[in-house]
């Protein structure tokens, strides 16, 4: 509990380009329905961002701005949560320091989204500050004492560690952090237009939730359907095609219908495309609207975003001191 009695999530996006659907049904979601029962806390993960983009920081900037209108079209009310930025709260960083001083390399190195990701980021090498970044979510989540972390599956390995971590420094010195849990969603793991199983902004197979009509459209259409369906009436199956898995996840009344006609093949990956575009649309009208509102008066959003920065400073100063304290490092 904090000092307006409830409970409070942490949860972040790292700010590499727009969001898309499976954020929104693997945390942003959650992050909505959770804003007036939690004191719910939002990052701009711009400092995790750079662990792959080190070499284009300018395109972080931009991003930034994009990722925030996400959520603010998402239906993040900026009234109930608060939307921050990492790297101007530096004390998340001195946290950082110190909770690697007791993570194993070993640890990081065997995190399979860590490994999953380096095979994927592009980089040459395995950088210290990529491998480290569970550390740096772990200060994330502790700089503010969080104890709920809504977030997809691929998050799990490094709740984990924040919670191992968090431990680590109850034992070692005295107990400051509450354990963290996280908070799973129905759908942790949404499935990219190309099958890959991870819709993600860095694959390029992710259809944005900024999409006007037309690009969804257009998504919809070049997505993978079941590679064994080759004529509208072969019998298909719906479990390895990535149009149904967004039936499922987003027209969950529909969708047995759909299964039922696939696998006999009595409907055709065309029309399946057509009503499955008609239900994402019917999703972000809303977001596109909110968008519009709020991306003509950038200064309102950064205000909502300085407001925000300056709370959660206010709360890193305060926990940092009791860090400080704990571990004796509190000199004058
Ligand atoms: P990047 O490719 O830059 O890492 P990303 O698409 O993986 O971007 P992140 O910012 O790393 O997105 O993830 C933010 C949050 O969104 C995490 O909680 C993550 O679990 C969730 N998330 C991302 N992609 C998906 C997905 N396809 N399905 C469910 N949840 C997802
Ligand atoms: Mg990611």
């Amino acid at each position: 509990m904090n000092q307006v009695g409830k409970e409070r999530v942490l949860t972040g996006d790292r700010v590499t380009g727009k969001l898309h659907l499976g954020h929104y049904a693997g945390s942003l979601q959650n992050r909505v329905h959770l804003q007036n029962k939690y004191d719910t806390m939002i990052l701009l993960a711009d400092i995790q961002a750079l662990t792959t983009h080190f070499e284009r920081p300018e395109s972080i900037s931009v991003h930034l701005r994009e990722v925030a209108l996400d959520y603010l079209a998402a239906g993040v009310d900026p009234n109930q949560a608060t939307i921050f930025v990492q790297s101007m709260v530096p004390e998340i960083a001195e946290l950082t320091v110190f909770f690697s001083m007791f993570v194993t390399v070993n640890a990081l190195r065997h995190n399979p989204t860590v490994k999953a990701e380096s095979k994927g980021s592009g980089l040459d090498e395995l950088y210290y500050g990529f491998l480290g970044y569970p550390v740096s979510q772990a200060a994330d989540i502790a700089f503010c004492k969080a104890t709920v972390v809504p977030a997809g599956e691929d998050q799990l390995p490094h709740l984990e560690l924040a919670r191992k971590v968090t431990r680590r420094f109850n034992e070692l010195y005295r107990p400051v952090f509450p354990e963290p849990r996280a908070l799973i969603s129905d759908s942790p793991r949404l499935v990219g237009t190309d099958g890959n199983a991870k819709m993600s902004k860095s694959l390029g197979n992710a259809i944005e939730l900024a999409s006007s009509s037309e690009e969804l459209a257009l998504k919809v259409r070049r997505a993978v359907t079941d590679p064994a369906r080759v004529r509208k009436h072969d019998p298909g199956h719906p479990e390895v095609c990535p149009i149904y898995a967004y039936h499922k996840v987003f027209g969950a009344d529909q969708a047995p219908e759909i299964r039922e006609n696939c696998e006999r093949g009595t409907i055709g990956c065309t029309e399946c495309k057509r009503r499955i575009t008609l239900t994402l649309d019917l999703l972000l009208e809303p977001m596109r609207e909110r968008r519009a509102r709020y991306a003509g008066k950038p200064d309102l959003v950064d205000e909502i975003l300085i407001v925000g920065t300056r709370r959660a400073r206010g709360i890193a100063k305060e926990t940092l001191a009791e860090v400080r304290e704990a571990m004796g490092l509190d000199y004058f």
